[in-house]
């Protein structure tokens, strides 16, 4: 009998946010797959867990998920955590969980913690439909496609930022995806949990003055603020580009484009000139 591969959930922040099921399983298993060893050592040393660890991290992901396979398969049980949360939501695992679906080895999730769900829930923004997007790209140009392609998405957009890279992407989104709701979440279930709620553009502004520390989760809401739809700062231009690069000829872009911002054809084609200083 093939063992069975645990995917352990732990704290995002205070230790005491485990789950019993987490500490029995992480007791119990051959061996713990971590992302940091040292890291994990510290959590299972509070728990007085003395389970052998093992380093899994984005470097060895492949290598190291063929030697935890060949112990599943002669019937040894592994654990995988990652150095906060849940494994596999923006962090290793995923490479794993495909090699124990192939080989026929159980795969059994022990949730718990995750940031994004943590902020999610203290938002105040809509919880009904959510886009967890990871972590943007980290140049403003990339950053600026991906935000596009999430203008017209009808859910929570929720992300995992940089604390270096925060008023950028704040600014970003601003341009892109026009004045909206949106929170900040930062060092949630730590000594200085804060999280901050406010239009994108005091958001901006107040972290274009203020060094943002620690850990963020940064969460848009779906609309514009109501009489800004006006005031909107889209730009026809970034969509027209996008829809070029999905295949659309230049006419076909412009069109979808006018018709996700509600414009008459004309009136996107001229804000087009316009923002391409052509007019
Ligand atoms: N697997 C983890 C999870 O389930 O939340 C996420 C791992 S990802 C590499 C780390 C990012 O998660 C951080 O850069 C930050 O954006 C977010 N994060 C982790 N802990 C956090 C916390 N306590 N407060 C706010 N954001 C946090």
């Amino acid at each position: 009998m093939p063992g069975t591969l645990y995917l352990v959930a732990t704290p995002i922040g205070n230790l005491a946010d485990i789950t019993h099921r987490a500490i029995e399983v992480l007791t119990n298993v051959a061996l713990i797959a971590c992302e940091d060893t040292r890291h994990t050592r510290k959590l299972l040393q509070h728990y007085g867990i003395a389970t052998k660890t093992i380093s899994y991290h984005e470097h060895n992901e492949q290598e190291r998920a063929r030697q935890l396979i060949d112990l599943l398969r002669e019937g040894k049980d592994v654990a995988v955590v990652s150095d906060a949360g849940t494994p596999s939501i923006s962090d290793p695992g995923f490479r794993l969980v495909r090699a124990a679906i192939e080989n026929d080895v159980s795969v059994v999730p022990v949730p718990g913690p995750s940031a994004l769900i943590a902020a999610l829930v203290a938002a105040g923004l809509p919880t009904d439909e959510f886009f967890f997007g990871g972590f943007l790209p980290a140049r403003s140009n990339a950053r600026r496609t991906k935000l596009t392609e999430l203008r017209s998405v009808p859910a929570t957009l929720v992300f995992y930022e940089a604390p270096h890279r925060l008023a950028e992407t704040l600014n970003d989104a601003l341009e892109v995806l026009g004045e909206r709701e949106a929170v900040v979440a930062r060092e949630l279930t730590k000594l200085h949990e804060e999280i901050k709620r406010g239009r994108l553009s005091d958001l901006a502004e107040y972290y274009s003055n203020e060094d943002a520390r620690g850990e963020i989760v940064l969460l848009i809401d779906r609309t514009l603020l109501e009489g800004e739809v006006t005031k909107e700062v889209a730009s026809v231009g970034l969509l027209v580009d996008q829809f070029e690069r999905d295949g659309l000829d230049h006419r076909a872009a412009l069109k979808k484009a006018a018709r996700e911002l509600k414009l008459s054809r004309a009136e996107a084609y001229r804000r087009l000139l316009a923002e391409r200083g052509k007019s």
